[in-house]
Order: structure tokens, then sequence, then C-alpha cells
């Protein structure tokens, strides 16, 4: 059979529809480009489904921008954009780690949309110092002499193995030689710092003495430890303890780095967390320089804090990697406004989502979570249960440490758990949920109320599948 030459003519033309569609204010919103490319792919299926033969007539044009909306609207969506974090996992790296509370979010637009005091004081009216805004917090805060932040804890290790190091060894155990993921390794900081590994112990057992008899009057530069936030080794073990380094840091004159990865100004205990220093425990047991991220366990932005002896960070504010590594002001805004809610600890766990949700009681997720049930239920297709679960710290602290909390368990249209799991992630916001033991679950610890309407009509969605 010929192809209908006349279905083809009736097929509009894009300026026309192009016009059509400039009358529809969501559809003027969107970038020209976006809207133009739609309405071309949109008219090209058209065209190759007449003349494949499997359409009887033109839709008119009123479905025809239908379909142009919905291709424009997956065009303009952000590549980086919200989510909805269903996982439980608090500190999720592939999710963005920590979040920020309204206000801090709050202050952070400010100082990006306005001309700010970065780097000016308006009292003297003459060049101020952008490391001023969060070091005297840090001071406060930690006991510290002295602070520096940089882009994040990966470049503040690189910036002081470069500036204390360089061309010269580092004491480290073979139990610490980590990977943190995202293929941060030790050992290749070390090289592109230009510092020489010398490597001391076994994997599970390092001495003192290990470390004592590695010290080269002439080559050592300091002694480097770090934490192993994403692994455990359990069974025989042993390490040196900062305090114990310390001491024979002092007696050859040598500083001693402590990479504390996730660091954190609170017991952990009471998360069943028990070995885990505090930020300031660690200056007091004698390290000299201090090393943490900012949007892991202090639930900040991406940053690398480093704190100590004025003697080594005043020497790394001045090394040249310092610039280059240097954070934006919207860091620094909310570093300071984070920092400051930390002044009270009990603000600062009630106000920092990440710290709200790690401490948050399991009885009180219950409730958030039997909440959200109860929009879901009622439901057509849909039965939703409340069950226990275990949530996880993330960002590679506290592993083998689950947190009790529980989540709602769902079933939707008969549809397997991976069909449902996947149709969560097209919602818009994508819901990123977890299958356990063949059960699709919403852990309540790290969904937030406000989240439960898009929760709810990405279900309702479903309807008609
Ligand atoms: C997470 C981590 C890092 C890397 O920190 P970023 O802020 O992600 O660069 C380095 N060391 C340890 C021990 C860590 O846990």
């Amino acid at each position: 059979m010929a192809v209908d030459q006349n279905l083809l003519r009736k097929i509009p033309k894009v300026d026309i529809l192009l016009d059509l569609a400039l009358e529809k204010p969501e559809l003027t919103a969107m970038p020209r480009t976006y809207l133009v490319e739609a309405i071309r792919s949109v008219l090209s299926d058209l065209r190759q489904n007449a003349q494949e033969q499997n359409l009887a007539v033109i839709p008119d044009v009123s479905t025809l921008l239908e379909q142009v909306a919905e291709v424009a609207h997956a065009k303009s969506l952000f590549s980086l954009r919200k989510v909805i974090n269903a996982t439980g996992i608090v500190i999720h790296t592939n999710l963005g780690r920590s979040i920020l509370g309204p206000d801090v979010a709050a202050h952070v637009a400010e100082i990006a949309s306005s001309y700010s005091t970065l780097e000016y004081n308006p009292i003297s009216g003459t060049r101020g110092s952008r490391h001023d805004h969060v070091e005297k917090l840090l001071i406060r805060l930690t006991g510290c002499e002295a602070a520096l932040v940089v882009n994040n804890n990966a470049a503040a290790i690189l910036l002081i193995l470069s500036d204390l190091a360089k061309g010269r060894e580092l004491i480290v155990s073979r139990g610490e030689l980590v990977e943190i993921g995202g293929s941060f390794r030790i050992p290749n900081i070390m090289k592109a710092g230009g510092a020489t590994l010398k490597e001391v112990g076994t994997t599970n057992r390092t001495s003192r003495q290990d470390y004592a008899e590695a010290i080269d009057p002439e080559l050592t530069a300091g002694i480097l430890k770090v934490h192993t936030s994403n692994f455990r080794v359990v069974g025989y073990t042993d390490s040196v303890s900062v305090a114990d380094l310390a001491v024979l840091a002092r007696e050859y004159d040598l500083p001693l780095i402590y990479d504390l990865g996730s660091g954190t100004f609170f017991n952990l205990q009471s998360l069943g967390i028990h070995d885990e220093p505090t930020i300031s425990q660690t200056l007091v047991a004698g390290a000299d320089l201090v090393s943490f991220s900012g949007d892991k366990m202090l639930g900040g932005a991406q940053a690398g804090l480093i704190i100590g002896s004025k003697k080594y960070v005043d020497s790394l504010k001045k090394h040249p990697l310092a610039r280059a590594l240097r954070v934006d002001k919207m860091t620094l805004a909310a570093l300071e406004a984070i920092l400051t809610l930390y002044l009270d600890p009990e603000v600062a766990k009630a106000k920092i989502p990440t710290l709200a949700m790690l401490f948050a009681e399991p009885e009180d997720i219950r409730i958030k979570a039997e909440g959200l049930r109860d929009f879901l239920a009622p439901l057509p297709g849909i039965q939703a249960e409340v069950v226990p679960t275990e949530s996880q710290v993330g960002g590679g602290s506290a592993p083998e440490r689950p947190l009790a909390s529980w989540a709602v368990a769902i079933e939707a249209h008969a549809m397997s758990p991976d069909m449902l799991e996947e149709q969560l992630r097209f919602s818009e916001p994508p819901i990123i949920a977890r299958i356990f033991k063949n059960q699709v679950l919403l852990d309540a610890r790290t969904i937030r109320p406000e989240e439960f309407t898009d929760i709810v009509e990405a279900f309702s969605r479903f309807r008609g599948h």
C-alpha cells in the first residue's frame, strides 16, 4: 500500500506549532532551543508513523502540543536536581552528602546574590581576609590556635602534604592506607603532594616501636594518622593512639597530622558508636594538624577544614596551592552559619539536618513512617505497612553500625519490587528507595515531612499503569 500523501500533508509545520506553543505560558518559560527540538522530535515521530502506515489520522494540534510539552519538559529538567532520599543513608555521597537547613540555605542564597564582606572589613574600610569568617568560630569551638578551609578534605591532605612533606617522608601505618571511594587513596594523594610514604607495621597491627624505628632525622617530615573511616579491622589488632603518637612526634620535633575523615563535635555513644573521637579530643590528645570534611558528620557544605597549631596553619595559608584550593563565598557562608549553630549543641542537633537525622529517636521515626503510610495506604492499588529497618550513617563513617529505624514497605499495582523501585526513580522529583528482602522500603529517617506530598503524588500517578 502506498504512503498516504494526504496524511503527510496534514502534519503541521514547525513554525506553526511553535507559534501555538508560545501562546502557552508553561512553554514560553522554557529555553527556546529545547522547545524547537521538542517540536521537531514530535513531528518527526509523527512523520515516521505516517510513513510506516501505523497512523490513521493526524492528532489534533492540542494533542500534539501536549506531546511537545512533555518532551520539552523532560529536556529542560536540570541535570543536577533535587531527589528524595528514602534510602535511610544519612550522609549519602551520591545524593550530595549533607543538606542545609532553611536558615543556612537562605543565608547562602543571600551571600550568593549580593556583594559581601568576603574580603572587606566595613568598619575599617580596608581589605579583610576570607579566612577570618570561619577561623574565629573554629578556634572557639575546637580550642585550636588557627584554622583554614579548603575545597574538600582531599584538598586539605594534599595541601598539608605539599607544604610539610614535599621531597621527604611521612610515616603511615599499613593499617591506615585507606581508599575512601571516588578513587581517593592515601598513597596517591601522598604521591601528588610529593611526599614519600614510609609504611610501618602490618594491616592489623602497628606498634609505637614500628613508628619509632622508621624515623630518620634527615628524611622524616612527620607522622600521618588516617581515620579508617569506611572499614573496620576486627580481631587481633593494635594501633597507636593519637596521644602516644603525639609524645613520639614531640620527642623528635615532628608534626603529627591527623586525617580525621568525617569529624564530629559530638560524642556518638548514643548512636552505639563508641570509638569515634571528637574533633577537640584529637587536638587535646596532641595532634598538630587535624583535617576533616565539611559535609560529612559536620553537616555543612563541601569543604576541608584544617585546624591546629598556628605555626603549621600559617604556613599552609601562604602555600601557593592554598589559593588554588580556596573555597567559594557560598561555602564560607554555609560554614559560618553552620558553625554558629554549633555554639549551642542542642540547637545544632535540631537545626542541622544531618545531625537531626542521625540523632532522631526511633520512636519519632516510627511516628513519621506511620504518617506517610496513612497518606499512601488509602490510594487504590497500593499496600503500605510500617516495618522496622536499619539505616546507615553513610559517607564512609561508622561502617557496620546500623541505626535502628522504621520504613514504609510498599507494594503497588502488583509491580515487582524492581519495577516499583525503577518507577519511583522516574518520578519527579526522583524518589530513591531501597529493596530489602523483596520489599521496596521508604526509610522515614531521611524523608522530610515536607516531601510527603511529592511521594503521595508519585504513587497517585502510578494508577494508570
Ligand atoms: C571522606 C574522607 C576523605 C575525603 O574527604 P572529602 O571531603 O570527600 O575530600 C579523606 N580522608 C578520610 C579518612 C575520609 O573519611
